[in-house]
């Protein structure tokens, strides 16, 4: 399923691109018609925490679902709960630009990489667009455990 996060929900964007949703973000000069619109033509299931939009989006058939905290782990496990991370998804996509990641071979590109990483990854991915590289850092899998908690409870 595809998804649309309204600008106040930029960093929800973020890491539904790392979970590998295919995840349009509007900037804040993208008016309210606008938004609906491209939910609507693209079929993209609009995420939000206006009540405004979210009632014109019910009043024009657009599939719509409403956060209603300010909490970037519960806004996640509420997004999750509704439609499941494919785990195979997980690091296909650009954070910056959605676009999906190429896999890179780890000896090619040994110069982009810190050090440290590059000793301690083995998978890497890249955007042909923005030319940045992927690996799951500890930042990636410190927020899986977070998510992992709130979906299965605590371990
Ligand atoms: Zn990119």
């Amino acid at each position: 399923m595809k998804l649309l996060c309204d600008h106040m929900l930029g960093s929800l964007a973020k890491w539904l691109r790392i979970f590998g949703f295919d995840t349009i973000y509007p900037d804040s000069t993208t008016d309210d018609e606008a938004v609906l619109r491209i939910a609507k033509n693209e079929k993209r299931l609009l995420i939000s925490r206006d009540k405004e939009l979210i009632q014109r989006a019910k009043k024009a058939r657009i599939s719509v679902l409403g956060v209603k905290t300010t909490n970037l782990i519960e806004q996640l496990s509420q997004v999750l709960t509704t439609i499941p991370i494919n785990e195979k998804n997980i690091l296909t996509r650009c954070t910056l630009c959605n676009t999906p990641l190429l896999s890179v071979e780890k000896k090619n590109i040994k110069e982009h990489i810190p050090e440290k990483v590059f000793k301690t990854r083995n998978e890497f991915w890249l955007c042909s667009v923005c030319h940045k590289y992927y690996w799951m850092g500890t930042h990636y899998e410190n927020m899986m455990e977070k998510i992992n908690k709130l979906l299965h409870g605590p371990s």
